[in-house]
């Protein structure tokens, strides 16, 4: 208890954490979903603030291409062709071994979308692309549990947080989801590590919050520029008509017909 004590030493001295809080933190299960930039940045965080359990799903192994803006990862893990998952377990082991680590090696999809996250208290998402995200809500509405959106491309970001059943969803405020092969991507446009890292720490932030029982916050669309140092917040409403959260029509998490 004495070594638990010293590592977390100065989370207990922060007021909006405190003892309690570490204690609610060893409690609590988080789901990253996307082990990439944004995953692997949160994962690190979580552990290092002493989360008690992590599940980790991603499908994608290590190359050499991830390793500016993924932190997790290393040379050796490029060599090794590791799943990014595995990859993750190991390093995040190796910093804090109390924290137990569930990796999927496996595509978050509409088949085992719910199954994985049945364990969670809340989703972080960690992914790069729409309609996961889209799926990720859909799960999150379905089974109540809070879920943090978070994306980046080039040097801005955007952050939301979704509580099912009380504030709006991701679909609340993107009705239909983009048409992927129209959107820039980080391979187009490129991404500044900076940028995730600040994206991911925000989530991180919300997150802390919600797991230390601050649910009843407005919700906000941050919208940030590690650039220019700037962040754009604005208020989000429930749309009264959403197919997903009011409709609970779930147009995702249907297995595509064949
Ligand atoms: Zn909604």
């Amino acid at each position: 208890m004495a070594d638990t004590f010293s590592r977390f030493a100065r989370q207990h001295a922060l007021k909006v954490i405190g003892p309690q809080g570490q204690k609610r933190l060893l409690e609590t299960t988080v789901a990253i979903v996307g082990c990439g930039a944004l995953g692997s940045a949160q994962a690190n965080l979580l552990v290092r603030a002493g989360i008690g359990k992590l599940i980790l799903i991603d499908h994608d192994t290590v190359q050499a291409v991830d390793l500016h803006r993924q932190i997790l990862f290393d040379q050796r893990d490029v060599i090794e062709e590791m799943p990014k998952v595995l990859a993750a377990k190991r390093r995040l082991n190796a910093i804090d071994p109390q924290t137990e680590i569930l990796a999927f090696h496996t595509r978050f999809s509409p088949q085992n979308a719910l199954e994985l996250v049945a364990e969670a208290d809340l989703i972080l998402d960690g992914t790069d692309n729409f309609p996961t995200r889209f799926l990720i809500n859909e799960a999150a509405i379905i089974t109540g549990k809070p879920w943090i959106y978070g994306g980046v491309l080039s040097v801005q970001g955007s952050v939301m947080t979704v509580l099912p059943n009380q504030g709006p969803c991701l679909c609340c405020l993107v009705p239909k989801a983009p048409d992927c092969n129209k959107l820039p991507t980080c391979k187009s446009d490129g991404v500044l590590n900076a940028a995730v890292m600040w994206v991911a720490s925000l989530q991180v932030a919300k997150a802390t919050k919600l797991i230390l029982g601050h649910t009843n916050e407005q919700v906000l669309l941050h919208g940030l520029d590690v650039w220019e140092g700037t962040v754009r917040t604005i208020q989000i409403s429930k749309n009264p008509d959403c197919p997903c959260c009011v409709h609970k029509n779930f147009q995702f998490l249907q297995p595509p017909l064949h």
